[in-house]
């Protein structure tokens, strides 16, 4: 797609009244420049004792409920690297492309890692499906309130990650005393409104005039969904990722759909760049 095209078609959304969002759906490919692995792929495994975990296997509810401890090492070793992480060139794009498009703008992120944040995204734009490092809930669900990740923790390499009984104790539910849990969607966990947004997001896809999906293979069923739901509402998907993807069968002889195949911090730009003469 030439610059004319896409300049074309964000005119378009632009001139429309309803279905007129600009909607960016963002995973793991955007913080890889900010040095966050994956955890699906060869960083994904966690050493304990003489196990060798797997994400999927100690990023689930039926580890918490038979090794909490184990598991909430495990969180705090990916906070660690997190917390370090800087938003890169990516973030920053997202940030003033919502605003330029203020409220036609919405960002879905499957990214825990608050690096959105960091960068300035708004909260009220932003629903973050996969949850939020940020904070954490009762683990025994005793209410459905999320607390902000407690103070006086230390965050744990994978060489120090012994958790001492002092900061055991920061993990308690403060109305039940049953562990905390970190607000996250868990491999073995689905997905809802109350804590991941997730009818805010399909309500967005449907009201959505183009659909940018960045960084993001598309491996969880939610993200599939609301490309499949803006399709059939009418709206642009464009995909931009480095290589094809799960998305690419979906997308495929798809009329408004558009593979973007380079790095998307400078497709973002792009679009930024347009933006700017055209809103
Ligand atoms: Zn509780």
């Amino acid at each position: 797609m030439n610059k004319k095209e896409l300049e074309d078609i964000l005119k378009e959304v632009l001139s429309k009244e309803k279905k007129n969002l600009f909607t960016f759906l963002t995973g793991a490919g955007i913080s890889a420049a900010s040095g966050i692995p994956t955890f699906r792929g060869k960083d994904g495994y966690w050493v304990s004792g003489s196990k060798n975990y797997k994400a999927q296997d100690i990023g689930t509810y039926k580890m918490f409920q038979v090794a909490s401890m184990e598991v909430w090492k495990w969180f705090l070793y990916r906070k660690s690297i997190t917390e370090a992480a800087q938003p890169n060139t990516g973030h920053h794009k997202l940030k003033e492309i919502e605003d330029l498009l203020q409220d036609r703008f919405v960002l879905i992120s499957q990214n825990v890692d608050s690096l959105h944040k960091k960068a300035g995204s708004s909260a009220e734009r932003t629903y973050l499906i996969h949850g939020d490092f940020d904070f954490v809930r009762c683990g025994d669900e005793c209410s459905r309130e999320l607390y902000p990740f407690p103070e006086g923790i230390d965050l744990k390499n994978r060489d120090k990650d012994i958790i001492t009984e002092a900061e055991w104790k920061l993990v308690r539910c403060p109305k039940c005393g049953e562990d905390l849990r970190p607000n996250v969607l868990w491999f073995d966990e689905y997905y809802n409104e109350h804590y991941f947004k997730s009818e805010s997001a399909l309500r967005a896809a449907k009201n959505t005039g183009v659909l940018f999906i960045i960084g993001t293979s598309g491996a969880t069923n939610l993200p599939m969904e609301l490309a499949r739901t803006v399709l059939q509402y009418g709206g642009y998907v464009f995909d931009v990722n480095i290589e094809d993807n799960q998305f690419t069968e979906l997308l495929k002889g798809k009329k408004r759909a558009v593979t973007i195949r380079e790095d998307s911090s400078v497709f973002l730009e792009e679009v930024e760049t347009i933006l700017k003469r055209i809103v």
